[in-house]
């Protein structure tokens, strides 16, 4: 079989929820899987969490019905709510959570007889200027919702256009827009994604939407005290399948962009684009090849990629390469800096892992 395997540490995911626990005792921390838990397959994630979590975050009903059909009982919130008004016979059927960012989704939670209330997240745009009433729209549409027999636990919930940052100035005002509206309507608040939980206790609500922190991916520009406690979830590990010695001056790959600088040895690598391997990465990209740190070295091809790995004592065929993750000796390379080879972020490596690299769990 191809070596190439995502190897996914439920303990860790475990590990990485209890932490954002800890992060914000006040709050009730919803687990955000959706996108196919980012990559790490939603419902072995969620059947890891279940019972840890008080509810569960999912972008839109079709990734919330499979996991109710795969045995998931607890809360299931949509976080972009219904996206046509028939889906709300569903959200009823299968007791969902939505969240209401536009008019006519109101209108259409108004117009219907569900067989229980909804709990509902009223999202407001206090800055991403993505999605939610304006901040002047925002207290009436409330007053309709808050006491409408199809509703019930109504929350304030927004999103922050820059928690990752060091620098809060933006931040701070998303944050003191929200906590004057929440006051004047005497609102609970859902406000937390992982940056905010990390790095901005102000922030946390009575409930907070962890995602990317849970996979054990660093989403701040500074590292703090609390991300370095996080684990690597998802490790992407495969094996040298070829070798090849190269004289000084001889090109690697397509169009011969790295050059041996002296006499090399080429190690090729069975991953590449089309497993969902960054085609970004530039030459100096680390892997770890038997847990030592070494570089990409030419084009990541659609099946497999080459790594300088002249200075690797024992690297063969068949040694262990981690493209990100933890090695079996320990060593670990986060992802985070892989992303930054790239020119991208965690979350669309993490998300953009095909199904050809198969996950496997323990
Ligand atoms: N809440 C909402 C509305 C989101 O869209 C997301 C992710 O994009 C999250 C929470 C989780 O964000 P993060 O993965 O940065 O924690």
């Amino acid at each position: 079989m191809r070596p190439l395997v995502a190897h996914i540490d439920l303990d860790a995911l475990r590990h990485n929820y209890q932490l954002a626990c800890r992060c914000a005792p006040q709050s009730r921390s919803v687990a955000v899987i959706k996108a196919d838990a980012y990559g790490h397959g939603a419902l072995e994630c969620a059947r890891a969490l279940e019972a840890d979590v008080p509810a569960f975050a999912v972008a839109c009903i079709e990734e919330a019905i499979s996991l109710r059909k795969g045995g998931i009982k607890k809360p299931i919130v949509l976080l972009e709510g219904i996206f046509t008004a028939d889906e709300l016979k569903l959200v009823d059927q299968y007791s969902f959570w939505i969240s209401v960012h536009s008019e006519w989704q109101v209108a259409a939670l108004l117009a219907f007889s569900p067989q229980q209330p909804i709990p509902v997240w009223m999202k407001v745009d206090s800055g991403m200027h993505r999605l939610g009433f304006s901040l002047e729209e925002a207290p009436n549409v409330w007053r309709r919702l808050v006491n409408a027999p199809q509703v019930t636990a109504l929350h304030l919930m927004s999103h922050f256009a820059t928690a990752d940052a060091r620098e809060g100035s933006y931040f701070n005002r998303q944050m003191a827009a929200l906590t004057s509206l929440a006051k004047a309507l005497d609102a609970p608040l859902c406000l937390a994604n992982s940056p905010a939980t990390l790095a901005w206790p102000v922030a946390h609500g009575d409930w907070n939407r962890p995602g990317v922190m849970l996979y054990g991916s660093d989403p701040l520009e500074e590292a703090n005290e609390l991300t370095g406690q996080l684990r690597p979830v998802m490790s992407l590990r495969s094996e040298i399948i070829a070798l090849r010695e190269l004289e000084e001056g001889e090109p690697v790959g397509y169009g011969g962009r790295w050059c041996a600088p002296r006499r090399s040895k080429i190690a090729v690598v069975a991953a590449g684009y089309g497993d969902g391997y960054d085609r970004h990465a530039i030459d100096g990209t680390p892997v770890l090849v038997n847990g030592q740190r070494c570089t990409i070295a030419g084009k990541v091809s659609m099946d497999m990629l080459t790594v300088d790995v002249t200075d690797v004592p024992g690297a063969d065929i068949g040694s262990e390469v981690v493209l990100w993750g933890a090695a079996n000796n320990g060593t670990v390379l986060p992802i985070d800096e892989v992303a930054r080879y790239c020119d991208t972020i965690s979350y669309t490596l993490l998300t953009g892992v095909l199904p050809r690299a198969p996950r496997r769990y323990y």
